[in-house]
C-alpha cells in the first residue's frame, strides 16, 4: 500500500497561506538540492525530489490547491493509473519551472509529452542582454536583434519543393509517433514520442524546397523590444511570449527567454533591494559635524554628519535603494562613512595639528612624558632637546 504521505505544505516548508511566489521559491530550493542529477544514485534524494515535485505540482495550480486544501490527499487518489502515487504527472508542464532551474534539461521531455501529430508549441529561444546598474534599478527598454525562424514562404513551411508531393515516413509508417519506455524520476514510463524523422507529420519530403533546404523555415534578423522592469537583478530572465521558434502544425511559437546581466557599478553594490557604498569623510567633518554630498542612484544627496562620528559608521538613506520587482517601496541605500587621514599636509596645518594635539591629550608626547615621569626630574632640558626631533 502507499505509505503515509506528508502534507504538501510541510514538504515544501511553507505556511498554508503562502503565496505563489513563496511556493515556487521553496520548491526551487528543494528541487535544486535533491535533483537526481546532482545526487547520482542517492535514492533518498530522488524520493525527496519526487515528493517536492508532487507537492509543487498541486500547490502551484490554483484549482488543484483548492481541492487539496478542501479534501487533502484524497482529492487526487481516485481512479488514476498515474506513474507516481496516483497523481498524473503526464498532464503537467514542468518545463516552465525546470527551464528556470535546469536550462534545457527538460525541454525535450516537456514537449514530447504533448502527443505528436497535433499542433505543438515551438521551442523556447534563450538570449541575454547586458544593462547598467542604473537601468536595472529604474527599468529600461532594450532592443534586441536576433535570428528568428519563420515558415519558409516558398514551400509554406512544408519543406517540400513546390509542385512535389510527400511520401509516407518509413520510421513511423505514417503514424507520426513512436512508442518507447523510459526510466524517469517518476518510475517506468511508457512514452509516446513524436517521430523524430518526420516530426509527427507522418510524411517525408522527397524533393527538398530549394529556399529552406527542406527545413520549412528560414531565419531572419529581427528586432525585438524588451521592457525590463525596474528592480530586476542579474541572472533573472524575462519571458517574451511567442517570440521563440515557430510551432508545428499550427501550434503557437515558443517563448523568448531573455537573461538579464547587470554590469558592475564602480561605487554601488547591490543586495536584493538594498544598495551599499562607502563615502570618505574628513576628520574635521567627522569631529565637528557638517554636510557631505553622497552619490546615490538618484544623484547627489546632501547629508548632515553628526559631530563625533566614528569611522565605519553606517548610515541609511531610506528609499534610495532598488524597487522590489513585485511592486511596493524601494529598498534603502546604506552608506559606510570612512574617515580619511591626510597623507600630505602643508606646514601650517601640521603646526595646527600639533597645537590641536596639545589641547586634546598630548598624544604626540605621551611616550616622552611617561619616560620623564619615570626618571623624575630635569624636565625643562629634555623637552628642549626632543623638540628638534618632532619639529620637522
Ligand atoms: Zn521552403
Ligand atoms: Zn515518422
Amino acid at each position: 500500500m502507499a505509505e503515509q504521505k506528508r502534507d504538501y505544505y510541510e514538504v515544501l516548508g511553507v505556511e498554508k497561506s503562502a503565496d505563489e511566489a513563496t511556493i515556487k521559491k521553496a520548491y526551487r530550493q528543494l528541487a535544486k538540492k535533491y535533483h537526481p542529477d546532482m545526487n547520482p544514485g542517492d535514492a533518498e534524494a530522488e524520493k525527496k525530489f519526487k515528493e517536492a515535485s508532487e507537492a509543487y505540482a498541486v500547490l502551484s495550480d490554483p484549482d488543484k490547491r483548492r481541492q487539496y486544501d478542501q479534501f487533502g490527499h484524497a482529492a487526487f487518489e481516485q481512479g488514476s493509473g498515474g506513474a507516481y502515487s496516483g497523481f498524473d504527472f503526464g498532464s503537467m508542464d514542468f518545463t516552465d519551472i525546470f527551464g528556470d532551474i535546469f536550462g534545457d534539461l527538460f525541454g525535450g521531455g516537456g514537449r514530447s509529452r504533448r502527443s505528436g501529430g497535433g499542433p505543438m508549441k515551438g521551442a523556447n529561444v534563450r538570449t541575454s542582454v547586458r544593462i547598467t546598474f542604473e537601468e536595472a534599478v529604474f527599468g529600461c527598454e532594450k532592443e534586441l536583434e536576433l535570428n528568428l525562424k519563420d515558415p519558409c514562404p516558398t514551400c509554406g513551411g512544408s519543406g517540400a519543393k513546390p509542385g512535389t508531393s510527400k511520401i509516407q515516413c518509413t520510421k513511423c509508417g505514417g503514424k507520426g509517433q513512436v512508442v518507447f519506455t523510459q526510466q524517469s524520476f517518476f518510475g517506468m514510463v511508457r512514452n509516446v514520442q513524436t517521430c523524430p524523422d518526420c516530426q509527427g507529420t507522418g510524411q517525408m519530403i522527397k524533393e527538398k524546397c530549394p529556399q529552406c533546404s527542406g527545413t520549412g523555415y528560414i531565419g531572419s534578423r529581427k528586432k525585438i523590444q524588451v521592457s525590463i522592469p525596474a528592480g530586476i537583478d542579474s541572472g533573472q530572465s524575462i519571458r517574451i511570449r511567442e517570440k521563440g521558434e515557430p510551432g508545428t502544425a499550427g501550434g503557437p511559437r515558443g517563448d523568448l527567454l531573455v537573461e538579464v546581466i547587470v554590469q558592475r557599478h564602480p561605487i554601488f553594490q547591490r543586495q536584493d533591494v538594498h544598495i551599499y557604498s562607502t563615502v570618505p569623510v574628513s576628520f574635521a567633518v567627522a569631529a565637528l559635524g557638517g554636510e557631505i554630498m553622497i552619490d546615490t542612484v538618484d544623484g547627489k544627496v546632501a547629508y548632515t554628519v553628526k559631530a563625533g562620528t566614528q569611522t565605519d559608521t553606517r548610515i541609511r538613506l531610506k528609499g534610495k535603494g532598488v524597487p522590489s520587482l513585485h511592486g511596493g517601496q524601494r529598498g534603502d541605500h546604506y552608506v559606510t562613512l570612512v574617515l580619511q587621514v591626510p597623507e600630505k599636509l602643508p606646514a601650517e596645518a601640521k603646526d595646527l595639528l600639533r597645537r590641536f594635539d596639545e589641547l586634546t591629550g598630548n598624544s604626540l608626547k605621551a611616550v616622552e612624558e611617561y619616560t620623564e615621569n619615570k626618571a623624575g626630574g630635569d624636565k625643562g632640558d629634555k623637552k628642549k632637546k626632543k623638540k628638534g626631533f618632532f619639529g620637522n
